[in-house]
């Protein structure tokens, strides 16, 4: 079902009239990794609301490496969510780590995020095929191109064909950066899929300074679209702080990447 059957089969995945994914914008989704606040977020949306980025991302329900630290604001923080969603009238995202938080997420969000932690969780992936929602589906840390098709073509045969595909670096030796942002693999996923294939350069590289030249990497290999993680306070992130860019950063990358993307 992922498979192009010609070479312009193109799916566009919708979050709303004005933003879908695999079209001819490209579509930036932006916001701190963890919704800390509700104050946070109203910062966060009125910044990128205006830049424009199109879609606001910020997890409730946190993978943390560490089961001692903060695990995520879980319902208060769909309701930030939600309401940040209606006073900015801006599509949101978030990560769902479970099949019983299924329900609440979609009742609140316009995308439910796969993390790469959860990429292979075949029965997470068979149940978000009825979620009635679109899904951001993150590449593995460690899966192989045709694992992540596959994991794909899960959500796709149990009835969900609003399936996004993300690029967020995979594990490799060198630790300098925080993963290896594979740019191959978004050119072999745009020849071999009809999804949309966007990328995350913050996970990839982990280091705020290098977030810049990935993401237009990211747009001359053919991505739809950009995933990337700001902060009000970038040092103050509660997770992933070292990776987070400031809002006023956030903003000059947006306008940045504008001439990239006409290029293209
Ligand atoms: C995230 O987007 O905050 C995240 C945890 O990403 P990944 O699953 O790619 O590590
Ligand atoms: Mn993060």
């Amino acid at each position: 079902l992922a498979a192009k059957s010609h070479p312009d089969h193109q799916t566009v995945v919708n979050l709303s009239d004005k933003v879908g994914f695999g079209g001819t914008e490209l579509v930036i989704i932006g916001g701190p990794c963890t919704v800390e606040s509700a104050e946070q977020m109203e910062t966060v949306a009125q910044k990128l609301s205006a830049a424009p980025v199109q879609a606001l991302r910020g997890g409730v329900y946190k993978p943390r490496t560490s089961p001692y630290a903060f695990q995520g604001m879980a319902e208060d923080g769909l309701e930030i969510l939600a309401q940040v969603q209606s006073h900015y009238n801006i599509p949101v995202v978030t990560e769902v780590m479970a099949i019983s938080q299924i329900e609440a997420i979609a009742a609140h969000v316009d995308m439910l995020q796969v993390g790469s932690r959860n990429m292979q969780n075949f029965d997470l992936l068979k149940a978000l095929g009825q979620a009635g929602k679109p899904i951001l589906l993150k590449r593995g840390l460690a899966a192989t191109i045709e694992e992540f098709v596959m994991a794909a073509e899960y959500i796709l045969s149990h009835g969900n064909p609003d399936v996004v595909l993300c690029e967020r670096g995979i594990r490799s030796f060198d630790n300098y950066t925080r993963n290896v942002l594979d740019l191959g693999a978004v050119a072999v996923l745009k020849q071999i899929t009809h999804l949309p294939v966007i990328v995350d350069p913050s996970h990839a590289v982990g280091k705020r300074e290098l977030v810049a030249p990935l993401a237009k990497a990211a747009i001359a290999c053919g991505a739809d679209g950009l995933i990337i993680e700001c902060h009000p306070e970038p040092e103050k992130s509660v997770s992933d702080a070292r990776q987070a860019l400031s809002l006023e950063d956030m903003v000059n990358l947006v306008h940045s990447l504008k001439p990239v993307a006409a290029s293209v």
